[in-house]
């Protein structure tokens, strides 16, 4: 009965973890969930105070497609104040969370076999839309000993003739790599050499630890700007998962077919959550600072239990909310993978965690740290046990 196109899709292998723990969780057992990408903060009072009373003031119908104004201008602004780059309304479009953004580009961007790269280790929805869309996602190595940059050299090898699109998250989802000007210049260069069109993911932007800040692909010239679709929402930095509310920012044409695609598909965003989202930027910051503040001291406890631990080699993240130990010493006879090892663990330590396999780097394993320490704690120990009785 299915589409060869259904048959090919598989679910995403994140999301599948975190059923199992709830399932698990559910039975009784208790399992700590170091598998979810979501912030474990609710959302900001002020966020929600704004969603009430948008639902009171019968805020409540059909919005435009893409968004309402308000919002689009928001969008443009924060994106102007912080890089420094302006975009029209038109060259906004509001989605039903930053995946549909990604997943509307692919489908208006790719033909039939155009091909998509995607550094290694990459967030498991990127190749699945490529895939959906006709495309042919092409992945480029990095180094974990590099951090897991993307070095120009090695993204030049890998350019074909029909390769259309590039694809860069940073701060990364899992390795929380991020890039400064300079790296980011030398990438963008190959890029602008082969005319790729760039699709910047950087929902992660406001989760950056040690006083580094972001620096957008798009703001590093004209001609960047034209080539770079950048795609961002709440859910990461306002704890708004939930509300499914994200965006695209991109040259006009792509922005506008990517309008008419949702008018075919979803319509516009919920309309409370648009709302929603718009205090999210317009109001205040301070919950998103003490947010940032909390997973800063987590991430440092994480980074060094794990390194105590045999077996676990971990590197201090500079974004977003994951560490991505590697856990290669581990593999041999009893763990044959990073699959293996997670499994292990789900059973044996009741810890939900995610193998490096479903980022395309099996060598590891991406633990989230948007879980309060008191239970990252109890986690750490309860893998260390599992780890010795094996
Ligand atoms: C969470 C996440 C998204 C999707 O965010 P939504 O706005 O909730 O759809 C996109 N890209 C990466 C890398 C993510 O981790």
């Amino acid at each position: 009965m299915l589409s060869e196109r259904a048959r090919r899709l598989r679910p995403s292998p994140t999301l599948a973890i975190d059923s199992r723990a709830k399932a698990l969780k559910a039975q009784g057992v208790d399992v700590i969930n170091l598998g979810v990408g979501e912030p474990d903060f609710d959302t900001p009072e002020h966020i929600k105070e704004a969603a009430r009373r948008a639902i009171r003031d019968g805020f409540t119908k059909y919005t435009p497609v893409g968004g309402i104004l308000a919002l689009k201008e928001a969008i443009a602004e924060t994106f102007q104040a912080e890089q420094g780059v302006h975009y029209t309304p038109q060259q906004v479009l509001v989605s039903c969370g930053a995946k549909h953004s990604l997943y509307n580009i692919f489908q208006v961007l790719l033909q039939e076999g155009d091909e998509v790269l995607i550094p290694i280790p990459y967030w498991v929805s990127y190749p699945e839309q490529v895939a959906l869309a006709g495309g042919r996602p092409v992945f480029v190595p990095t180094a974990r000993e590099e951090g897991f940059r993307l070095e120009p050299q090695v993204l030049r090898e890998h350019i074909g003739p029909r390769v259309k699109a590039l694809v860069l998250n940073y701060p990364s989802n899992p390795t929380g790599l991020t890039y400064d000007r300079a790296a980011l210049e030398a990438v963008a260069q190959v890029a602008l050499e082969h005319g790729l069109v760039i699709i910047s993911d950087e929902i992660y932007e406001k989760l950056l630890y040690d006083g580094l800040s972001h620096v957008s692909i798009a703001s590093l010239g004209p001609e960047l700007r034209e080539k770079t679709v950048v795609v961002n929402g709440v859910s990461k930095a306002y704890a708004m998962t939930g509300w499914r509310i994200g965006w695209a920012l991109g040259p006009e044409e792509l922005i506008k077919a990517m309008t008419a695609l949702q008018s075919q598909s979803t319509s516009n965003p919920t309309s409370i959550a648009q709302v929603a989202a718009l205090e999210a930027l317009r109001g205040p910051q301070e919950p998103l600072q003490q947010m940032l503040r909390e997973f800063d001291a987590r991430r440092r406890y994480l980074v060094e239990a794990l390194n105590a631990l045999e077996g676990f080699r971990c590197s201090l993240p500079q974004g977003a909310f994951y560490v991505f130990p590697h856990t290669q010493a581990l593999y041999g006879e009893r763990f044959s993978g990073s699959e293996e090892l997670a499994l292990y663990l789900l059973e044996q330590a009741r810890v939900a965690l995610v193998p490096g396999a479903a980022f395309g780097a099996d060598g590891h394993l991406r633990l989230s740290y948007a879980t309060a320490l008191e239970e990252l704690k109890r986690a750490v120990q309860r893998i260390a046990e599992a780890l010795r009785a094996c």
